[in-house]
């Protein structure tokens, strides 16, 4: 049987066959996501936990290594389409994916300074001054072989802007960024005479993620469109995107199906990797596709780049059980394999999209999966699931419908 069609300890013992989960592993999926005193721990004002489905994105092949990809979201079909997508780029040698080095930016900036230039030339006189007094607010950061890597300033209208490049290593390294840069407020603030109006991470990105895939047009056929046509097509919407900002905001929603899913199974910080992609998108001042297809060769090409500020340590990715059991399964091993791995996940969920786009359309895929919503919307319990989304299958899928379709069960007991 098909991994999509076994029951969720089956999958389990499926993985643990295939040697992706120890028996120990299996067993702790199987238990209550979250210890209480974990969730008092990590948020407040806690009344109970909130819980997604877990899925597996199956064999993504990424610089030619397998991963079994863990995805948290409410959204049907969209872990199918993941696994579509890697199967597509699988049967093409999978994705090939380079990262940039982790580097995370912070920001003192002061307002209104009598004589801005003036300043920056003290902080460029002062800079090893500077150095030492960064490396010594997180010294263990240093002693794990990052630290501050430079320091810049820029005068932008009445605000001078004092830029610190940290290698966070392992981390996403937003904690260990405001730790520095609260610090070196602290000294900038004697130098200056004056309080720093800001001293805080950036959540713009300057470090990028590409995902590559070169896809042979005849293995996207359907049963009905030869693979050229989808080809064609799939680059009929690539341009389409890159000239008209609502086709591209929706494009670029595809991908992030994707990614936050992993993202937030990883234990990340879903709304710093939202906030850093949504400004390089703009970056140009046209909103723009975060990925491309064209034809090279006889080939479809797709590249998708992106930032991803995401880290394998720290924060809740430590504190959350789920997290650490994502991280183990997910096979990610540092920041760099977690980055490449989002990013060509993004680019085979953008491959899955754009085939059903080109070919029979979202709506089949889609609402065949959504049934099952439907008919937990009209209030189907444990077995009427199954019966009310089956039943739905031939029938206007719509809430009346799977209202109606449910009553009919209950009449027949
Ligand atoms: P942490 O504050 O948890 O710092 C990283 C921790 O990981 C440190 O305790 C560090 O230990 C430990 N660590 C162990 N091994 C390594 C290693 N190899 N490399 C680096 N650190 C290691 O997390 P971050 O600084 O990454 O901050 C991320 C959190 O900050 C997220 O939860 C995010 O939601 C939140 N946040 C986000 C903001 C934003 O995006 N704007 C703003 C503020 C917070 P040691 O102490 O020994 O160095």
């Amino acid at each position: 049987m098909k991994f999509y069609q076994l029951d969720a300890a089956t999958r389990r013992k499926r993985l643990t066959a295939e040697g992706y989960l120890t028996p120990e592993e299996a067993a702790a999926w199987a238990q209550p996501a979250l210890p209480s005193s974990v969730a008092e721990a990590l948020s407040e004002n806690i009344i109970g936990e909130f819980a997604l489905p877990l899925g597996i994105a199956r064999d993504l092949v990424v610089n030619g290594k397998l991963y079994q990809v863990p995805m948290a979201t409410e959204e049907p079909s969209v872990v199918a389409a993941a696994s579509n997508g890697a199967r597509l780029a699988g049967l093409n040698g999978g994705v090939k994916a380079t990262t940039e080095a982790h580097l995370v930016t912070g920001e003192i900036v002061f307002a209104d300074l009598a004589a801005p230039a003036q300043a920056q030339a003290l902080i460029a006189k002062r800079q090893g001054e500077l150095l030492t007094q960064a490396q010594a607010a997180h010294p263990s950061i240093v002693q794990r072989g990052g630290g501050v890597k430079a320091i810049t300033t820029t005068i932008i209208g009445r605000f001078l802007k004092i830029a610190v490049v940290i290698d966070t290593q392992a981390a996403m390294g937003a904690n260990i960024v405001n730790t520095i840069c609260e610090h070196l407020a602290a000294v900038l603030q004697t130098w200056l005479q004056q309080p720093a109006l800001v001293a805080i991470l950036s959540n713009a990105s300057k470090q990028l993620t590409t995902a590559t895939v070169h896809l042979t047009p005849a293995s996207l056929a359907t049963k009905t469109i030869s693979g050229e046509q989808i080809a064609a097509r799939i680059v009929l919407l690539s341009e389409l995107a890159q000239v008209d900002g609502d086709r591209a905001v929706t494009h670029n929603k595809g991908i992030l199906n994707g990614i936050v899913a992993a993202v937030l199974a990883s234990g990340n910080d879903t709304r710093a990797v939202a906030a850093s992609i949504g400004a390089y998108a703009a970056q140009s001042g046209q909103y723009q596709p975060l990925s491309t297809w064209k034809m090279v060769q006889g080939q479809l090409v797709g590249e998708l780049t992106l930032p991803l500020t995401v880290g394998v340590v720290g924060g809740a990715i430590s504190a959350l059980p789920r997290a650490q059991a994502v991280k183990q399964l997910g096979h990610y091993t540092s920041v760099a394999v977690l980055q490449t791995v989002l990013a060509s996940l993004g680019l085979v969920q953008n491959l899955a999209a754009l085939r059903a786009l080109a070919g029979p359309g979202i709506q089949a895929g889609h609402m065949a999966l959504q049934a099952n919503a439907l008919a937990m919307a009209a209030g189907a319990k444990g077995a009427e699931i199954a019966a009310v989304a089956t039943a739905l299958q031939t029938r206007r899928k719509d809430l009346a419908t799977a209202q109606a379709i449910l009553a009919e069960i209950r009449k027949k007991g």
